[in-house]
């Protein structure tokens, strides 16, 4: 049964079920009603039959006689018979009760009954006696009651005259809270179907599907996280895409080349030996270069699965940080480009005291991953600068010093800030958010050979730290990369920290 439906039967269920509540309460309140009218007309007709009683009483006229009088005087509107105060019928003509007693209940509604004695009894026939007795006078020492008795009218009677119109309300409400009902029902149910075909699309592999999200209700927020949730997976199938892709591309060019060298050597294109040799070294380059690539995607792939082999340690940045600089200087000299330090003594002490916890051998990689790409992307004659400060973690912005937290809690908030700065070329304001995409490469890389994974591997390896990575860049001046990583806390590393997320 589907949801729609079930909505419409509850809805209905519930209407019906509220309408018959109605009904039955109703039901009561009228019999309840009729009751006390029918007791206040019977009250209103016997004051004046009480009265003649009396006077009757005063000239000794026996009770049958009285009783005849008094019913002749009555009519029709009630049958007469006389009661004592205990309720000892004296005499009655109609209903043969003489000598039984019957019940004398105290007026419930004063306002209805006026004050007189009231009872109900249940005659052969089923149906129910009313009666209303006044006090008439004292005859014999006793006090006498005149009561004045009628059939209670059928409720079925009182139902028949307003039934016709109780049913027509029932009905137009009935059908008015089935309209809502089917409204409501579409109203959940639509917004349903469509996800469920959403979902079904996506799992057929159309990763473009959405579904319309109107509203902040609870559907609304469904559809709208169903949306985000469906941009994200057709955005890592298309990074997986582009990666195999990539991948190929960037396999199948060293392999040509590869290929077409090997073949020369072999059918003897490269007839002497310097040719042989160029063809040998071409060879040789390629498969570096090819072994460089697969290097840097196994590395990748370790550190997004978090199965790289990661240290732990106090790392101290003041002694190991210019040992990583100096190892570059070769580098920067043949790229004629100027490679400085810029810390000064009282800034080593606060490195020498504030060690992060981490692997050395990975941060020096991303260390000479950044200055390797500040050379490479500088102009001849430029500078590469390095500056590093400890710093209170406020400065850092705040998501990611709640990110931080989240990964190292028990970390005092310090920071150690290492800043890589070039005076090369920049990069172009809508590039800055690519740059740490895989294989992602400039148009410069293109031609000098770069692989684009560089700072992929420097960003997984900076997070596994708990730390971020940042760049500002402005073209025509140059690139700042920023590496923030936590300081290592005294205390908590006495006591023992909890492992890095690697
Ligand atoms: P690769 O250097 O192997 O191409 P990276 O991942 O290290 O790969 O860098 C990606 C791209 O970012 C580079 O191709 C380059 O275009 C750009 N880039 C990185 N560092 C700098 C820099 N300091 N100045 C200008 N562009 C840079």
């Amino acid at each position: 049964m589907s949801l729609r439906t079930r909505l419409i039967l509850t809805h209905t269920f519930v209407i019906l079920l509220a309408l018959a509540l109605l009904t039955a309460s109703l039901f009561f309140i009228l019999r309840d009603y009729q009751r006390q009218v029918q007791l206040s007309r019977l009250g209103d007709a016997a004051v004046p039959l009480a009265f003649q009683a009396r006077t009757l009483f005063a000239s000794n006229v026996p009770f049958r006689d009285v009783l005849a009088r008094l019913q002749q005087q009555a009519g029709t509107t009630g049958t007469v018979f006389l009661v004592t105060e205990k309720g000892v019928v004296l005499a009655d003509t109609t209903y043969g009760l003489a000598n039984r007693t019957i019940k004398l209940n105290p007026p419930v509604r004063a306002e209805v009954t006026r004050g007189y004695f009231w009872g109900s009894l249940q005659l052969k026939t089923g149906r129910t006696l009313l009666y209303v007795a006044v006090l008439a006078g004292q005859v014999g020492g006793q006090a006498v009651y005149v009561a004045l008795a009628n059939i209670e009218r059928p409720l079925f009677e009182v139902l028949d005259e307003i039934g016709a119109s109780l049913c027509m309300a029932g009905g137009i409400t009935l059908v008015v809270s089935l309209v809502v009902a089917i409204l409501l029902a579409r109203s959940i149910a639509r917004p349903l179907a469509q996800l469920t075909e959403a979902t079904e699309a996506i799992a057929r592999g159309k990763y473009e599907h959405r579904v319309q999200a109107k509203g902040h209700d609870e559907i609304g927020r469904l559809a709208a996280s169903f949306n985000a949730m469906a941009e994200r997976v057709q955005r890592a199938r298309q990074m997986e895409k582009d990666f195999v892709a990539n991948v190929s591309h960037e396999l199948k060019t060293p392999l040509t080349s590869i290929q077409g060298f090997a073949q020369a050597i072999l059918d003897g294109t490269a007839q002497d030996l310097a040719e042989a040799r160029r063809a040998a070294q071409t060879i040789y380059d390629e498969t570096a270069r090819m072994a460089h690539l697969v290097g840097d995607l196994l590395t990748l792939a370790r550190l997004e699965s978090g199965q790289m082999p990661m240290a732990r340690e106090p790392v101290d940045l003041s002694d190991l940080l210019p040992r990583w600089i100096e190892r570059l200087q070769p580098r920067a000299r043949a790229l004629e480009t100027r490679l400085v330090t810029a810390i000064d003594a009282a800034e080593y002490r606060r490195l020498a005291e504030a060690s992060v916890l981490g692997d050395a051998a990975r941060l020096e990689q991303v260390v000479t991953n950044l200055v390797d790409n500040a050379l490479k992307y500088n102009r001849p004659g430029g500078s590469v600068t390095i500056t590093a400060k400890v710093e209170p973690v406020e400065s850092a912005g705040r998501s990611t010093l709640i990110a931080r937290r989240k990964i190292l809690p028990q970390l005092t908030p310090q920071w150690v800030r290492i800043a890589i700065t070039d005076t090369g070329e920049g990069i172009p304001a809508e590039d800055v958010p690519r740059l740490f995409e895989r294989f992602y490469r400039g148009d410069k890389a293109r031609v000098s050979g770069g692989t684009g994974l560089g700072l992929s591997i420097a960003w997984e390896i900076v997070t596994a730290h708990g730390g971020t990575i940042t760049v500002a860049s402005e073209v025509g001046r140059g690139s700042t990369f920023t590496i923030h990583l936590p300081v290592k806390d005294g205390g908590a590393n006495a006591r023992g920290s909890p492992p890095l997320p690697l």
